[in-house]
């Protein structure tokens, strides 16, 4: 049967189509929606597979810091398919994060699944990795609360999707976590035991977040000025994905924080196909804010200063334009009525900058025809 209409497909069907490939997946934090539509004409002009995503912080049920909450999300991603042609998408929930694991939180994140579900998302990543007990005697030990909340939530999500197919996400090493010696990394044993488990609890994840050297967001020098930079390790992100290879668990690895990292090098130096699928967030909220700085100068200044007053007591010693930076998603919300009534011709330049910079994307991800492939296996 031919694939019909632009509703997103499992996350799943996107992971066995690209199967072997030498492809990354883009997933796009689309915090602000202007960008969604340059997004996806890109993805269909290239015939990418790309994931629509927005983590739990950015969209909960109370709308988190973009003011969406998971049904206005997938709506406005299901407009901006339907408007741009794009029929090969995921709508993928990030981070659904657990940072106590315990039974009144676990049961909220239900909650927040259910009405994922409900909106029609077809992919999730559950993210309990905070949960890490550092006086396990073995990484069994170790990981016991992770391996128990994320089975109970994956149990959760296939009930609720009553035998539809979905995409499943999970995470070892909380990444961007710090020690004295710098960021702590995920170890292949790990990597390799926490699928293990999960599998032995009849769980099955396609895609494996790790603690690889990555941090969310921008990296700064000690000046306080951004740094671009190829901040993953890679033998260890390749030792990693070929221990979950060797040992048959089916499972690739998802690269988060690629915001910062210069297109060049992601296009020469990544494993491909060890890794498969790539998170880019922040990127696209740069985009949002260096146009409102030209076409809206007026909502651009009192996005600026109402994120200054609020965030430079809480960042003693940090220079504004790194408080801005850090802080003006928080913004989103505060502003949503006057983001989203921005000029047509603010929309057209984001839209037209999210298009091109998409396809520098797609092209460093060799995404191209993956759409094609998965479309293969729909039918
Ligand atoms: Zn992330």
């Amino acid at each position: 049967m031919e694939k019909q209409g632009f509703s997103p497909i499992a996350g799943s069907a996107i992971f066995r189509g690209i199967a072997g490939q030498k492809k990354i997946i883009m997933a796009a934090n689309v915090r602000v929606t202007h960008v969604a539509k340059g997004i996806l004409r890109a993805a269909k002009d290239t015939d990418s597979a790309v994931f629509m995503e927005l983590a739990r912080s950015e969209s909960d049920l109370k709308g988190g810091y973009t003011g969406m909450t998971p049904r206005v999300f997938s709506e406005k991603m299901s407009a901006a398919a339907q408007a741009t042609g794009c029929d090969v998408w995921a709508l993928h929930a990030d981070h659904i994060s657990i940072k106590k694991g315990d039974a009144a939180e676990v049961q909220g994140t239900k909650d927040l699944i259910d009405a994922q579900i409900t909106a029609g998302y077809t992919s999730f990543a559950i993210d309990a990795s905070h949960l890490f007990n550092f006086e396990g005697k073995n990484v069994r030990e170790e990981l016991a609360d992770n391996i128990r909340v994320t089975t109970e939530l994956a149990n959760h999500i296939r009930s609720r999707m009553n035998g539809k197919e979905f995409g499943l996400e999970v995470e070892v090493g909380e990444i961007g976590r710090k020690d004295t010696g710098g960021l702590i990394l995920t170890k292949p044993e790990e990597a390799v035991e926490f699928i293990r488990a999960l599998n032995e609890n009849n769980v099955f994840p396609h895609v494996i977040a790790i603690a690889n050297g990555s941090s969310h967001g921008h990296t700064y020098d000690a000046n306080g000025n951004v740094v671009e930079q190829l901040s993953i390790d890679i033998p260890q992100t390749q030792a990693i994905a070929k221990a979950l290879r060797d040992n048959k668990l089916g499972v690739g690895i998802a690269q988060h924080g690629i915001t910062g990292t210069p297109r060049d090098l992601i296009n020469l130096h990544f494993p491909k196909g060890d890794i498969i699928k790539g998170n880019v967030g922040t990127f696209w909220q740069d985009i949002v804010f260096e146009n409102f700085k030209v076409f809206e100068p007026e909502l651009y200044r009192n996005i600026r200063e109402w994120t200054l007053e609020k965030y430079r007591p809480l960042n003693p010693g940090k220079k504004d334009h790194q408080v801005f930076d850090g802080n003006c998603k928080m913004a989103i919300k505060e502003f949503y009525k006057e983001i989203y009534a921005v000029d047509e011709a603010t929309e057209k330049a984001i839209e037209a900058m999210a298009y091109a910079e998409s396809l520098v994307f797609f092209r460093a991800f060799s995404s191209h025809g993956s759409a094609g492939l998965v479309r293969k296996i729909l039918h």
